[in-house]
């Protein structure tokens, strides 16, 4: 046996994308909570390219494997299947802490686990930079505003949020994880960054994800109704995964401890948004208005002067051409699970 797994080694060479090499002194020992995920899985791209070594921490509650499988065996890179509400101990300098649900169906399937992976873990997190004095980043969100009653959304603004609503264990979740990385940074001088990430899409959104943009782009490819909630007068800014990533990396990099918006300042009604999609993707799909969410934030667009100025970032991928690569990765998806139940 060990001989035909070294001639199927042999055979077989792995092939990686191509990583930078960084000497000892510039290589970062990364952790990603999340990593597995949408955003983390880009981030972890782009940070191993970069030439640093990353850990991965996910429970794959809604992470996939598949989705950081091209570095599975890669030197820089390790997978840890560990739930981030129980305690962790590694040694690492930097801390990008993404480990949460994030669609409103995924984090209100459990609330109570949302809530404590959101304290819990994140207590784990601030605990494990406080011991190894490492840099953390911590993904918050544009939820923290709430149903805004300010607009656009600058970073000063304390929000506007349902502490009893169905939302809540998310959005309370969050500024809960925000307090606590400004009480660890206060009281144990750990070093925090705080991105409050607004609506993000592109490749490797979950398909069962029930946000907008996967439920848009699949009932169009299904030549289904697409279903707008509530009356679509709604609106939200999108903004395309590789530019987030850009903004958390220049964010971490930074000396800026104060929470920043990261967000595409371009806003769309959902009832436009529904147009958008139906023209992109072409099919005879019908919009029809549906029940509306409950304490559904009816304004959101980020005021990014902070990030402008401060860390001279702004989103460059223009929404068609995101929604073109996003499309085009639903449609390989769709073909595959197509494939997997003729099999
Ligand atoms: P995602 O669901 O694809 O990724 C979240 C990852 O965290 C998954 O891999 C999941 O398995 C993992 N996870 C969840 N609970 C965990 C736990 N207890 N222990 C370990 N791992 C756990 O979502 P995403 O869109 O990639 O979001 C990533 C982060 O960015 C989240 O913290 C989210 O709140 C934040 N965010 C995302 C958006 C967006 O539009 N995508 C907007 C605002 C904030
Ligand atoms: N923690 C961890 N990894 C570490 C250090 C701490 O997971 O490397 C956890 C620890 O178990 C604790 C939490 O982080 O539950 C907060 O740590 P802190 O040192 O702030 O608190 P204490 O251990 O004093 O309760
Ligand atoms: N939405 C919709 N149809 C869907 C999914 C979502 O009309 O199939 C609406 C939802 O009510 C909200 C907006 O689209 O107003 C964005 O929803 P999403 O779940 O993507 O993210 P949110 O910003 O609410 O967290």
């Amino acid at each position: 046996l060990e001989e035909q797994i070294r001639s199927l080694q042999a055979s077989t060479p792995r092939k990686y994308p191509k990583v930078k090499y960084l000497n000892y002194k510039n290589r970062k020992r990364i952790l990603i909570t999340g990593g597995a995920g949408f955003v983390g899985s880009h981030l972890v791209d782009d940070l191993m390219i970069q030439g640093h070594e990353i850990i991965v921490v996910d429970n794959f509650f809604t992470g996939r494997k598949r989705n950081v499988e091209h570095w599975l065996g890669h030197e820089n890179f390790e997978l840890i299947h560990h739930d981030i509400v129980n305690p962790l101990f590694i040694e690492i300098d930097e801390i990008y802490h993404l480990a949460s649900p994030a669609s409103p169906p995924h984090y209100m399937y459990n609330p109570v686990k949302t809530i404590k992976t959101n304290t819990m873990g994140t207590i784990n997190v601030l605990g494990l930079a406080k011991r190894v004095m490492a840099k953390v980043l911590i993904a918050s969100t544009s939820e923290v505003y709430g149903d805004p009653t300010v607009h656009p959304q600058p970073e000063t603004y304390w929000g506007h949020v349902n502490p009893i609503g169905p939302r809540a264990c998310y959005d309370e979740g969050k500024r809960v994880s925000e307090t606590l990385s400004y009480a660890y940074a206060k009281q144990e001088k750990v070093q925090v960054r705080v991105a409050r990430i607004f609506n993000t899409y592109g490749p490797r959104m979950h398909m069962n994800d029930g946000r907008v943009v996967s439920n848009f782009i699949l009932q169009a490819l299904r030549n289904e109704t697409i279903t707008v909630y509530g009356n679509g007068k709604q609106t939200r800014s999108f903004q395309y995964v590789s530019d987030l990533v850009d903004g958390m990396i220049a964010l971490m990099a930074s000396n800026y401890t104060q929470p920043v918006n990261l967000g595409n300042p371009v806003e769309q009604s959902i009832e436009e948004f529904a147009q958008i999609i139906k023209q992109l993707v072409g099919g005879p799909s019908e919009i029809k208005q549906t029940k509306a969410m409950e304490d559904d934030p009816q304004r959101r667009k980020p005021d990014i002067t902070r990030a402008k100025t401060l860390l001279k970032w702004e989103p460059k991928v223009p929404l068609e051409t995101g929604l073109m690569k996003t499309i085009s990765y639903f449609r390989n998806e769709l073909a595959r699970s197509d494939r997997f139940q003729e099999n």
